[in-house]
């Protein structure tokens, strides 16, 4: 589909086609997912690319400005996660959307990577990669250098997502309760440095009050100590 061999209609109208002659085989809700991915994200996707580039290739709304460590092209980090994710890209141009939104996305994200770093590193790597509906994913959907035109809040995270949608953390070397000292989840710290950072632009957001609140609640103390893991961090984000 994406080198449009395929038309999306042609694939939609045989799942449905499946769908309709395997009733007991494929649920429905398995094909309502399957079209909706395609019709509601893919063609959406695709609108975007259309509409607004090639002004779109420049943007870079929150002015992230840092390099991609250099282990997004080794897998050789300790960070579980994201080593199982690049070494799998690597060896496999494939990643399942979570690894590539709330694994590497996020990660580039909340380090401050620059969008062009970003973009370059996923143009490179997945078979999928051609560049209208890779660029609207990575710069819109994932790094949102966009401004919010493709979603309504940035897609970033602390180790608590993941460690609860996978088993990464449980064989890393870091841990992901950790906000503060030497083993602490480089995403916990990076997290709130990223909100922190933003907050003029985020706060207001309804979508992101309850995670500002949290913010505050934890006291300047606690703030710093968090904000200064997060400054050792990005110093230190190749020997991760
Ligand atoms: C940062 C980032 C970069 C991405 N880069 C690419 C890329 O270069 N090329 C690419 O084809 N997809 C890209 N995607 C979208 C998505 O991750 C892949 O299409 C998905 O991994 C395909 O897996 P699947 O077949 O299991 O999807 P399913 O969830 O089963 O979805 C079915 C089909 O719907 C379509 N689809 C679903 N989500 C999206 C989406 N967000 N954008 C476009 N199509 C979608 C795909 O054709 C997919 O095969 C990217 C996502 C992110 C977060
Ligand atoms: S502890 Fe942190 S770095 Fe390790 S796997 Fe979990 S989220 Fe990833």
């Amino acid at each position: 589909m994406n080198t449009k061999m395929l038309s999306p209609r042609e694939v939609i109208d045989e799942a449905i086609r499946a769908w309709r002659q395997h009733p007991d085989a494929i649920s429905f809700n398995q094909v309502e997912g399957f079209v909706r991915q395609i019709l509601g994200w893919r063609e959406y996707m695709r609108g975007v690319y259309w509409a607004q580039m090639p002004e779109f290739e420049h943007t870079n709304s929150l002015q992230h400005t840092r390099k991609l460590p250099g282990w997004y092209w080794t897998g050789d980090t300790k960070m579980n996660c994201l080593s199982h994710a690049v070494n799998q890209s690597l060896d496999l141009a494939y990643a399942h959307h979570i690894q590539r939104l709330m694994i590497t996305g996020n990660f580039a994200l909340i380090l401050g990577a620059h969008p062009d770093e970003v973009d370059a590193w996923y143009l490179g790597v997945y078979i999928d990669a051609i560049q209208w509906v890779e660029i609207t994913n990575t710069r819109g959907m994932s790094q949102r250098a966009d401004g919010g035109l493709i979603a309504t809040k940035p897609y970033c995270s602390s180790a608590n997502y993941i460690n609860k949608m996978s088993d990464y953390c449980r064989s890393c070397h870091y841990d992901p309760k950790k906000r503060t000292g030497e083993r602490a989840c480089p995403f916990n710290s990076l997290y709130w440095d990223f909100l922190d950072r933003h907050r003029e632009r985020f706060a207001g957001n309804f979508r992101m009050k309850m995670m500002y609140r949290a913010w505050e609640r934890k006291g300047s103390e606690e703030q710093v100590a968090i904000l200064e893991r997060a400054a050792w961090v990005k110093e230190h984000v190749e020997e991760l």
